[in-house]
């Protein structure tokens, strides 16, 4: 046998891995139905056809070629343009790198950005891509508390806390994966006041930026625009196309303390030769085009939401909050039944044949005991998964 790398050993990732298990019930013809990946195709949402047709057209007008590591400075521009419309921010181009999908803009910074031994501090529960790279580096992801009593809002104190001279960054998302919880502007501050205090940099994950069903987003960068601050985005969710795998960084640097973390960034970026071309392309227009599927989206994603609050809060067992935005619910199991979340979940899979991500896969700490549902299916489809999950906890409870 040949050995893997040490490194690779740890990298498991909870929302594919739970599929594993899922096609072994389907092999045997059992129909699962799929509530574990957030991806708006999976389900009824589609690709505007002016996006589809853009990506055609590029590849008829000749993109085929390498882009520029950095990306087309047309779209470039067009990001620019989104984040002084959206977020009254005034970036240069050249503070803004294309990257395949928002996972490879964090693979790179934080490539570019950890050392053995440094410290990450990241939400509990997070998206669990923070926690892989991060251990991938060699350096140790530390989750600080989110309350779930109060809509999964960071505990400002318990981060506060985990801050030592090993700590080198901060990630901030929001909304939310898992929890859908929107920070209000007032929080987000005090999180990047922290984050100045001690010299370390601010990851703000904003790829949910536009799917927010009460209230409004504030980018970080906007709320405190001093603080070196490192925003991710991109169009898998907002524009609904997650196979493209389009996203991008932008720097916020106005004192230059990132400058060498940037430069490390973009010589990675160059190592890698680009991101795909004719995606681009296509997002050029995506940003340009009509936006009318983003309110048409979130009108669905709402009644969606309240739908899947309802029934998981009537569930017996189970307890949960109410997102605020992106597409999914993480609620509480709320009867030690299960050994672990784990267990819960392989069981409603087996039982119910519902597929469902446990929770510690998004922190051990502060996800366990939970489970992750998307709230992207029609109502028909989550009444039915639901429906199995009743009869699942009225039978598991009582025996
Ligand atoms: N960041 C968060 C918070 C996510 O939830 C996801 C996908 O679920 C991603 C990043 C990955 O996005 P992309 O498709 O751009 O790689």
């Amino acid at each position: 046998m040949i050995s893997p790398s040490n490194r690779a050993e740890n990298i498991s990732y909870a929302i594919r891995e739970v599929v594993v298990y899922a096609k072994e019930l389907e092999r045997k013809g059992i129909e699962v139905l799929k509530l574990n990946i957030g991806d708006p195709i999976a389900y009824d949402f589609d690709t505007p056809q002016h996006i589809k047709d853009a990506l055609y057209e590029a590849a008829e007008n000749g993109y085929n070629g390498y882009a520029p590591s950095e990306g087309y400075e047309e779209l470039r521009k067009e990001i620019a343009n989104r984040e002084r419309r959206r977020n009254g921010m005034d970036y240069d181009v050249d503070d803004i790198c294309i990257t395949t999908g928002v996972t490879e803009a964090l693979q790179i910074f934080l490539a570019a950005t950890l050392n053995e031994g440094d410290e990450l501090l990241v939400p509990g529960p997070t998206y669990p891509q923070y926690n892989l790279i991060t251990s991938f580096h060699g350096a140790k992801p530390v989750p600080y508390a989110t309350i779930e009593e109060e809509g999964w809002q960071p505990d400002i104190e318990d981060m506060r806390k985990k801050i030592n001279e090993r700590t080198k960054g901060m990630v901030i998302i929001n909304p939310n994966n898992p929890t859908g919880a929107l920070y209000p502007p007032k929080i987000v501050k005090e999180m990047v006041d922290i984050a100045a205090e001690h010299d370390i940099v601010v990851i703000s994950d904003e790829i949910y930026d536009d799917i927010v069903f009460e209230g409004r987003h504030h980018s970080t960068a906007s709320l405190a625009k001093d603080a070196p601050i490192i925003t991710f985005n991109g169009f898998s969710k907002v524009y609904l196309v997650p196979g493209w795998r389009m996203g991008y960084a932008i720097f916020n640097d106005a004192d230059g303390k990132m400058e060498k973390i940037k430069n490390a960034f973009l010589r990675i970026a160059r190592s890698r030769l680009c991101s795909p071309s004719i995606c681009q392309v296509a997002m050029i227009s995506a940003l340009k085009g009509s936006q009318e599927h983003i309110a048409e989206m979130v009108k669905k994603l709402k009644e969606r939401r309240d739908y899947a609050y309802r029934r998981l809060t009537e569930m017996e067992g189970i307890s949960t909050s109410k997102p605020d935005g992106a597409f999914y619910i993480f609620p509480k199991i709320e009867r030690n039944v299960w050994k672990n979340d784990k267990e819960f979940v392989l069981d409603v899979l087996n039982e119910a044949h519902v597929l469902l991500v446990h929770g510690s896969g998004f922190c051990p700490v502060y996800g366990k005991g939970h489970f992750r549902a998307v709230i992207l299916p029609p109502i028909e489809t989550m009444e039915e998964a639901f429906n199995r999950m009743d009869v699942f906890m009225k039978r598991r409870l009582a025996e």
